[in-house]
């Protein structure tokens, strides 16, 4: 086929796929939380694409936003120009945050580049407003942030960023807050984290009370916080932003992947007034930073869209039923199979993990009782978008459960 012979997936092996170990499922239609291959296949999307689609697929109101803007405005430039639905999407985004916090909004493509926007941001403010001292960055062991340059070097996941860690920026990794003791905080420019839990490290909930201790820190010694919450903005933890849950506002809030809904690429770095002054003062000071589809007009009409959603589905009056059937539900899971080492739950994102081995061969398997999801090692990602109802979130554990019965016989 021609996937086989010209196309080059992330993430994977690639010998995999030459020898058909791995056929690529081909997607090929999707509505509400179902995908629908070439076959006429019908799976439930454990995995909401990957970590995307919030209200599901193909979401009326969000097609029709996007055909509508792609019929009246479909892109212009963001350089020196401006429309109407960037500067909508900017209110709506700093209006989650107390007034004289966060309130500028730096828009890009996708997860990466609003943390490469972020991590230059505080380094050139610094440059910038006599701090040259602070050019260190702290983040976090198993922390994923992208995968540009900047990102990478403060991704604490070795097996993806030890060839690209030396070529990005200076940073020191932490295991927990308890090292911080370690680290001279004068050099510090900003610390990085994933609040609440981290995603790409198969699921990890950080301790309660975590994120405030940090921000305590950050202000005490100066330290600019930076928010990546790519993974756990737009509801995933319950709240429209995780950050919320420990009532703590950044230096910069890093959003992407659900914000337009999972619809189309689009990214925000929400950053402070103060971040913000330290770029004015004409052309020496300005940010030289920016993509071609920066604030994309269609990009910013599917936000809109799905932000209006959040509202007409009532999606946070009847997350907290949904979250604690999930927990139910994996509690059964787990008293069924000795082989499960961990439940890891934080909100609608849950992580699965089984003993070592175990991890792709079940997630492999449950597409044969329609489930797509993804494993990170040895744990499943559960992750569906907030849409799914109570009985398909029994249809997504049953398939995980007969699974697990056929690959543990
Ligand atoms: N940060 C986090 C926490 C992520 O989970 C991801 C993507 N998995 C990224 C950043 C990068 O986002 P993108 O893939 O859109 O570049």
């Amino acid at each position: 086929s021609a996937d086989k012979a010209h196309c080059w997936h992330p993430f994977t092996p690639q010998e995999r796929w030459c020898a058909g170990e791995h056929i690529p499922l081909m997607i090929e239609r999707a509505e509400g939380v179902w995908l629908y291959d070439s076959n006429g296949n019908k799976y439930l999307d454990g995995n909401s694409s990957i970590w995307t689609n919030i209200h599901g697929h193909c979401r009326p109101e969000i097609v029709e936003a996007i055909a509508k803007q792609a019929a009246t405005l479909d892109h212009s430039s963001y350089l020196g120009l401006g429309h109407p639905l960037a500067s909508e999407l900017a209110e709506k985004l700093v209006a989650f945050f107390p007034e004289g916090t966060l309130s500028r909004v730096f828009f890009s493509d996708n997860g990466s580049t609003a943390v490469e926007a972020a991590l230059k941001m505080s380094l050139q403010s610094r440059l910038q407003t006599g701090q040259e001292m602070r050019r260190q960055f702290l983040a976090f062991d198993n922390a994923y942030h992208g995968d540009t340059l900047g990102a990478a070097s403060l991704g604490g996941v070795n097996r993806f960023f030890s060839r690209f860690k030396s070529l990005g920026f200076e940073t020191n990794f932490l295991s927990s807050l308890e090292e911080l003791s370690r680290i001279d905080p004068t050099v510090v420019t900003a610390v990085v984290i994933e609040p609440l839990i981290q995603g790409v490290n198969e699921m990890r909930p950080w301790p309660e009370g975590m994120l405030a201790r940090l921000r305590e820190w950050a202000t005490a010694n100066g330290v600019h916080l930076i928010l990546d919450e790519v993974m756990t903005g737009f509801g995933r933890t319950g709240t429209m932003f995780a950050c919320q849950q420990e009532k703590v506002v950044p230096d910069f809030l890093c959003v992407a992947k659900g914000i337009t809904g999972g619809t189309v690429p689009l990214a925000a770095t929400l950053a402070t007034e103060e971040i913000y002054s330290a770029f004015l003062g004409g052309a020496e000071n300005a940010f030289y930073y920016g993509h071609s589809y920066t604030a994309n007009p269609i990009g910013c009409a599917a936000a809109l869209a799905s932000l209006e959603i959040f509202e007409k589905d009532q999606v946070f009056a009847r997350l907290p039923e949904k979250i604690s059937y999930l927990a139910k539900s994996l509690a059964k899971l787990e008293s069924e199979f000795s082989q499960i080492k961990e439940i890891r739950q934080c909100g609608l994102v849950a992580g699965i993990e089984f003993e070592k081995g175990l991890g792709e061969k079940i997630t492999l398997k449950a597409r044969d009782h329609g489930l797509i999801t993804r494993n990170i090692l040895d744990t499943i990602v559960f992750m569906p978008p907030l849409a799914i109802t109570t009985a398909e979130i029994d249809f997504a554990i049953e398939a995980i459960s007969r699974s697990c019965r056929f690959c543990l016989a």
